[in-house]
């Protein structure tokens, strides 16, 4: 049997680093439940600038699973309520997001109940269409839980062939080992769902991808893919960042997403683990994206482990919970790429897979940053091959075309440049800067576009009516000019017949052969004038002859 085997080559990518990975603080026990809390504080959007429909309204009970709100964009996935409750308000709060923003939140008040309707499973999806399964996991809420928080219905594309459906559980990161857990005791929900993501992108084949720094979760994960022989499983070496998507591709693959294209243009698809597990809890199990596996770690916590923990759970009833005393420094995500947070209203989102919670100068965030020194050991270990030592001089002289030409955008904010560099320069955070600062410029020129194409419009409209104004104006003197001309022939007209009537009397009176002639030129005269009148008549105006 062809299963299990590794496949012959594991392909190296340029760069990256071995840091100290400190996952044994939270790999060593199952993964637990934590208790309800009073209030839950979902984020509509984590992506700021994107619109929902609300689908609740302040006052209103819902229960567990009941949909919040729904995206139309295929930006991000539909928002479901992580148990039953009042919705107490809607209201801009703040979001887990490196720039400390706001966004609007619904805020559930607990009913300690955790009430939702009956669901029953459904285990013949493979007689489902790919489309029916993919709205399906739209309507769940299903989105990567593994980086960026892509819907994961959109990923999804059946236009597009797959050639190799690469799954994620690397989990290369320091600290975080959600999904090492996840594959140790739910390795075969999570083969299921890779099967299901097999069955709707019609993939040739997949393969899951493992850092050998997990040896209980490749044991766990090979023996549940025993009877799946399309399923391979790789074992990759431990090093930072191969858990990222391009580098993964390439590692498992060998083919690399050229500048500017999507993976399926090189029929290629990625998910996590945990985003595996979440579609077959959708489509399988009926249940809605309410909880994710977060690691809670940091030598700042005293039961650091891996728990479910519902989307809205502010961090402040996690500091309760777990007794955390201050001072402590907490960062959303990894120490590479998460960041940190001081206000502890903030909620924990779908893509929040780990808090630290670090003890004072654990993480080495309190280095002074020093000049550069030129030494290149930041370049040496970029992944994406850029030159962070100039990305970084463009971004604090704001070079924006500068920063543009040098492939800003194709860093991937790994962090390992930040990491090595001997000046403690927190090269990750200008880049982040100067990213953000580039999409605000870009924002802005959009907007101009869009303002200038409205004042051409504007104006277009403007010439239009007058020139219609114009016209008709014109319509109207013609009419009237015509009008004039037919009342002064009919004038001439009738002069005319009273000359005729003058001529008469004028040859009974005078003499009778001048008054003969007379008759007759007044009698000439006025045929000619209601000849030329008739003909003033039956002209048609102008506007008639434009309107036929
Ligand atoms: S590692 Fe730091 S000091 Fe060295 S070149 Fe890069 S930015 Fe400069
Ligand atoms: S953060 Fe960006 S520049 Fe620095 S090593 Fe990673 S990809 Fe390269």
């Amino acid at each position: 049997m062809q299963n299990n085997k590794t496949p012959q080559i594991i392909w190296d990518f340029e760069g990256g680093i071995h840091p100290e990975p400190n996952k044994a603080i939270s790999n060593k026990s199952a993964i637990k439940d934590l208790p309800l809390f009073s209030e839950y504080v979902v984020p509509v959007s984590e992506k700021l600038e994107l619109e929902k429909v609300i689908h609740v309204e302040v006052g209103d009970h819902v229960y567990k699973g009941q949909l919040l709100a729904e995206s139309k964009t295929g930006f991000e996935s539909n928002i479901h309520a992580p148990t039953s409750g009042k919705i107490t308000s809607i209201e801009k709060k703040l979001i887990p997001h490196p720039g400390n923003c706001k966004a609007l939140c619904i805020c559930i008040e607990t009913d300690y109940h955790d009430t939702s309707p009956e669901s029953v499973d459904c285990q013949g999806y493979k007689q489902l269409a790919a489309e029916t399964l993919i709205s399906l996991i739209k309507e769940y809420g299903v989105n990567g839980l593994g980086g960026a928080g892509f819907p994961t219905a959109t990923k999804f594309n059946p236009a597009v062939t797959i050639d190799t459906l690469v799954i994620n559980g690397v989990e290369c990161e320091p600290y975080i080992t959600c999904d090492d857990r996840l594959m140790r005791e739910n390795a075969n929900e999570i083969i299921e769902g890779i099967q299901l993501a097999v069955h709707i992108s019609s993939a040739k084949k997949s393969v899951i991808a493992i850092e050998d720094n997990k040896p209980q979760a490749i044991e766990a994960i090979k023996l549940a893919t025993q009877n799946h022989p399309n399923i391979e499983v790789l074992v990759l070496p431990t090093k930072y960042p191969s858990g990222s998507e391009k580098q993964l591709f390439f590692m498992a693959t060998g083919k690399e997403v050229p500048h500017g294209k999507r993976p399926y243009d090189v029929g290629l698809m990625m998910l996590n683990v945990g985003t595996c597990f979440a579609l077959k809890q959708a489509v399988v199990n009926n249940l809605p994206l309410i909880e994710r596996v977060s690691t809670l770690t940091g030598l700042g916590i005293s039961s650091p482990g891996n728990y479910r923990i519902r989307i809205g759970t502010k961090l402040s009833d996690l500091v309760d919970y777990f007794n955390i005393k201050q001072p402590v420094q907490i960062v959303f995500g990894g120490p590479m790429m998460g960041f940190p947070v001081t206000d502890l209203s903030m909620p924990l989102s779908k893509t929040i897979n780990c808090v630290i919670f670090a003890a004072k100068g654990e993480l080495n965030s309190e280095r002074q940053e020093m000049p550069c020194i030129r030494c290149g050991d930041c370049q040496d270990v970029c992944p994406a091959s850029l030159l962070p030592q100039q990305l970084l001089f463009f971004s604090k002289h704001q070079q924006h075309e500068k920063a543009i030409q040098h492939q800003i955008f194709d860093c991937i904010e790994c962090g390992a440049c930040s990491y090595v560099c001997p000046s403690d320069i927190p090269l990750v955070d200008y880049y982040r800067h100067e990213k953000s600062a580039l999409r605000e410029i870009e924002k802005e020129k959009k907007q101009a576009g869009i303002a200038k194409k409205r004042f051409e419009n504007r104006n277009q409209r403007l010439d239009r009516i007058k020139q219609e104004r114009d016209e008709k104006r014109a319509q109207v003197q013609r009419q009237r000019e015509l009008a004039q001309q037919a009342n002064q022939q009919k004038n001439q007209q009738n002069e005319a017949l009273d000359a005729i009537d003058a001529g008469k009397q004028a040859a009974v009176q005078q003499d009778p052969k001048k008054a003969a002639i007379a008759a007759a030129l007044a009698r000439v005269q006025a045929k000619k004038l209601e000849k030329e009148n008739h003909k003033v008549k039956s002209e048609p105006a102008k506007s008639d002859i434009e309107n036929k």
